[in-house]
């Protein structure tokens, strides 16, 4: 059993964890995300005790972004033009390399948790298939063809277009870049914004939810008539509320309105939109994934 290193680098908090898999974590550690100094440091001195040890195979960063995933960029292992505090331009990866001198994978959190998912979650057996997650922000990653989906950097899938309308919904949006993109009228802070409550204590029957899958189904039909995904997992805190899948899944089949003349849609879309299998460790799965996707 190969052990390895993961950090899960969220925008709220880290999770350093050693293991083989999300089913045998040996150790792991939590704590707030501050400034790299110090995240990154603290995140060397976890795994340099574990290494003294039990030696480290390699070690996964699925990190909060947008990040530089090409190897050969110079900018690889980076993350990039975060408006967060302190991150931006910042050498992730590099500092972790040459503490270990170990193979380091690296990657979107999104895209990171959907190669935990098809290891050992959700999308095993598929080679093309969505990952998104719903929570203070709205990302997405994947794969297409068995590859997780890089290109010029990786999928901002959270940043299309979806309708508005401003008559039912005056609400302007969210993001920074775009007012009212998916991630602008879906994300978490998008619902407290609109409906001046937090998202997790609205009550199922509440208007708010049936906004939510309304607009979560709209960027759904883009994607699956991009994509072609033969899955789509959706997790992050907004998908805590399980009463939202019964809902997204009726509303995607509504707007998709019989095009795709698929069972999966058509008669199965209770398992063609579903939680990520590995639950809440979905994201430290996905840093342990990119580990043993580096050493391959
Ligand atoms: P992060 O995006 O930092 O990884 P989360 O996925 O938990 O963290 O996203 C936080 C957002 O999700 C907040 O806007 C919060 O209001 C919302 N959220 C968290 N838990 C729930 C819940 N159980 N129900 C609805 N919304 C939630
Ligand atoms: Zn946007």
């Amino acid at each position: 059993m190969t052990l390895v290193g993961g950090i899960e680098a969220g925008g709220t908090k880290f999770v350093c964890a050693v293991g083989s898999s999300p089913d045998d974590i040996r150790e792991e550690i939590r704590y707030p995300t501050s400034t790299p100094q110090e995240n990154i440091q603290r995140a060397i001195d976890f795994f340099a005790e574990h290494h003294r040890t039990t030696p480290l195979a390699a070690i996964g960063i699925a990190s909060f972004g947008p990040v530089d995933p090409d190897p050969s960029s110079p900018a690889f292992g980076y993350v990039t033009t975060t408006p967060k505090p302190h991150w931006a331009h910042t050498d992730f990866a590099g500092p972790i390399r040459e503490a270990f001198g170990l193979p380091v994978g690296f990657d979107s959190d999104v895209n990171g948790a959907a190669l935990g998912e098809q290891r050992w979650g959700a999308a095993q057996g598929l080679d093309t298939f969505v990952y998104l997650t719903i929570g203070t922000g709205l990302g997405g990653g994947g794969m297409v063809n068995g590859k997780l989906i890089h290109g010029l950097m990786h999928s901002e899938m959270g940043h299309i277009t979806i309708p508005h309308d401003r008559e039912k919904d005056p609400y302007p949006g969210w993001c920074t870049y775009h007012g009212d993109c998916w991630e602008g009228l879906a994300c978490g802070p998008a619902i407290e914004d609109r409906w001046k409550a937090r998202a997790e204590t609205l009550a199922p029957d509440h208007p708010a939810w049936d906004l939510e899958a309304h607009y979560l189904a709209l960027g759904l039909r883009t994607l699956i008539c991009v994509v072609s995904p033969q899955r789509i997992i959706m997790g992050g805190g907004v998908m805590q509320q399980m009463h939202l899948f019964p809902k997204v899944r009726a509303e995607t089949q509504r707007l998709l309105n019989g095009y795709i003349q698929k069972p999966q849609i058509l008669e199965r879309i209770d398992e063609y939109i579903v939680p990520p299998a590995l639950g809440n460790r979905a994201g430290v799965a996905g840093a342990l994934a990119l580990a043993h996707e580096a050493l391959a």
